[in-house]
């Protein structure tokens, strides 16, 4: 059965252990970063970074509430990313995760625009072999049947992994206590997501994409991009050519 995570936004207290997991587990580059004007940090995924803690102050009552909002892949059921890849570099796997494809990956950076997330991300920083990067919801650590680094690491259990419907189950019925508001965000945002999300706050107010199709996207990923100008289509394709001819070269003739 698919595996997914319930995150339980009323449970996370914002210490950023899952980030440091995360980067720890993928031996993400560490790089210098900056408070976003609060204590989010760094301000936005990147390369070096697959999850982060976003920081939310909206009011209740007249009384101030905080937010803390994990960020990363969701792992959608039918991604929008692996229907725009022209070389198959991604593909959603029976077991959940949407794993990525080093060798595969031609750099046109299409399952950037595709992704109604905005998650992946490119390493700009490098001038040789860049590639894309996001979470893997630790696809490796799964096969040997070890939840992910970071769910393994949250203390207040604000992450709950296990099978995908029965997470869907628990978060109903976690929904019926009438602490939350009555919406499990990835139910049926883009057609479903792995990691879905319950909270005390409405989401729009918490920094998510209400906006998202509640269908799935793929059907219409290759309408969308045929908007995109042509000259930057034939651009990435040129990219595209130069990448593949470099990563050839990068295996020495393996
Ligand atoms: S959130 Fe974006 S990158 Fe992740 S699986 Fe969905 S479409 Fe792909
Ligand atoms: S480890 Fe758990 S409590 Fe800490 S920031 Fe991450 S999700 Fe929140």
């Amino acid at each position: 059965m698919p595996k997914g995570v319930l995150v339980d936004l009323t449970r996370c207290i914002g210490c950023r252990g899952c980030q440091v997991a995360c980067k720890s587990w993928n031996e993400r580059p560490v790089v210098k970063t900056v408070l976003a004007g609060s204590f989010e940090n760094p301000p936005a995924l990147s390369e070096a970074c697959y999850t982060r803690i976003r920081f939310h102050e909206t009011e209740a009552g007249g009384a101030p509430v905080w937010n803390f909002v994990k960020e990363q892949c969701l792992h959608c059921k039918e991604p929008a990313c692996a229907s725009a890849c022209l070389v198959g570099a991604l593909r959603k796997t029976p077991d959940g995760p949407v794993m990525y494809d080093f060798d595969k990956c031609i750099g046109c950076r299409y399952c950037m625009v595709a992704c109604p997330f905005e998650i992946p991300k490119y390493e700009w920083s490098k001038a040789h072999s860049p590639w894309v990067q996001k979470c893997t919801f630790c696809y490796e650590r799964q096969a040997d049947g070890l939840s992910p680094a970071c769910v393994k690491t949250c203390p207040t259990d604000a992450l709950l992994w296990g099978d995908s419907e029965e997470l869907l189950a628990e978060a109903k019925k976690r929904l019926a206590t009438g602490k939350y508001v009555q919406h499990i965000y990835g139910e049926k945002e883009a057609g479903g997501t792995s990691w879905i999300y319950i909270s005390n706050r409405p989401f729009e107010e918490i920094g998510f994409n209400t906006k998202v199709p509640q269908y799935a996207l793929p059907p219409y990923t290759w309408a969308s991009l045929s908007k995109i100008p042509v000259e930057i289509v034939v651009f990435s394709a040129v990219l595209g050519g130069l990448a593949f001819i470099r990563n050839r070269g990068d295996k020495g003739g393996e």
